[in-house]
């Protein structure tokens, strides 16, 4: 059974963008930036914005803040989106979600602007992603992607099992996978027999936010597993959403949690930012 270690490609990525971000400097004279927005004072997202601010400096990008512990409004959030869109020296946005309940995220999102949109949530990166013309692709699934093809695991023609349909990770891993000629299965609550669905799979991904809801009992033997899942158990450890014990000695590949999905998703974020300033430097 192979492990695949996403810390690992995560920082081949890392080295890869902080090359790109020199090179960068070096013909323009700008210095790719991400705007790191983050409203109210979750601890989790705290912990989050904190590593992709340290991500970004390790890569030659640079993190401008605009933290608001306190809360803010709807009108100063929209307000502060709308004045780093008109800032040609921000080429990224990181809009740090979950927001404060009540705040409306899709509009938040929506008011990104897109050549912006660092995160790839904007409307216009998933219908490009839908039309299958990829321009920011959301960090998550992207960096599933890029662990599977690190590892060169084969999707023409596979089996793909997607447990999750949100739009940060489901929706678009699992277009990801169709561009890719996967036949992709997606699951979610309503989804009968979930167990029949995900032992169909050659390759199942789980981001499902349920810790270790997937068993041995549910994949079958060969399978290669891509567990999304980042929960917070009572004991203070991180569980993905699949059973490591049960399931791994069935597993062809499996990615660990931590160490698994979780550093990619910086890394993508780090590769979109570069991408973007490359895009409006025209570099
Ligand atoms: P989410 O928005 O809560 O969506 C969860 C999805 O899973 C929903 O579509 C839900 O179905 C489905 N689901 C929940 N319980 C299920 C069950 N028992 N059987 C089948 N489907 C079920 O979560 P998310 O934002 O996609 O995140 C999912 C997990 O990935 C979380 O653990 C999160 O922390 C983690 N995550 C990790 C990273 C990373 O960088 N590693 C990034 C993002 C998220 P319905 O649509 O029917 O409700």
């Amino acid at each position: 059974m192979l492990i695949l270690e996403g810390r690992a490609v995560a920082a081949k990525v890392l080295a890869e963008v902080k090359t790109g971000a020199a090179a960068l400097m070096d013909s323009t004279g700008v210095r790719p930036a991400l705007a790191v927005i983050l409203v109210g004072d979750d601890p989790a997202s705290q912990v989050y914005v904190r590593n992709k601010k340290r991500a970004a400096e390790e890569v030659g990008i640079a993190a401008r803040d605009y933290l608001y512990p306190q809360g803010c409004t709807r009108a100063e959030l929209l307000a502060t989106i709308r004045g780093i869109n008109a800032d040609p020296s921000v080429h990224g946005i990181l809009l740090q979600l979950p927001l404060p309940r009540g705040m409306d995220e899709d509009e938040a999102i929506a008011a990104i602007a897109p050549e912006k949109d660092a995160d790839g949530l904007h409307p216009e990166s998933l219908g490009k992603l839908l039309c299958g013309k990829p321009s920011m692709v959301p960090c998550t699934p992207a960096g599933c992607l890029e662990i599977l093809d690190h590892y060169g695991i084969a999707l023409e023609g596979a089996e793909a099992v997607v447990v999750g349909r949100s739009r940060l990770v489901g929706k678009p891993l699992a277009q990801l996978l169709l561009a890719r000629n996967a036949t992709v299965t997606m699951c979610h609550t309503r989804t009968r027999d979930l167990g029949a669905h995900c032992r169909r799979a050659d390759v199942l991904c789980v981001a499902a936010g349920r810790p270790r809801f997937v068993t041995g009992d549910m994949v079958k033997e060969g399978v290669v597993v891509i567990d999304v899942g980042v929960n917070r158990l009572d004991t203070g450890k991180l569980a993905g959403d699949v059973d490591f014990a049960s399931v791994s000695p069935r597993a062809r590949a499996i990615t660990p949690v931590p160490g698994g999905v979780g550093p990619m998703t910086i890394a993508m974020l780090m590769r979109n930012t570069l991408l973007a300033a490359q895009r409006q430097l025209r570099a």
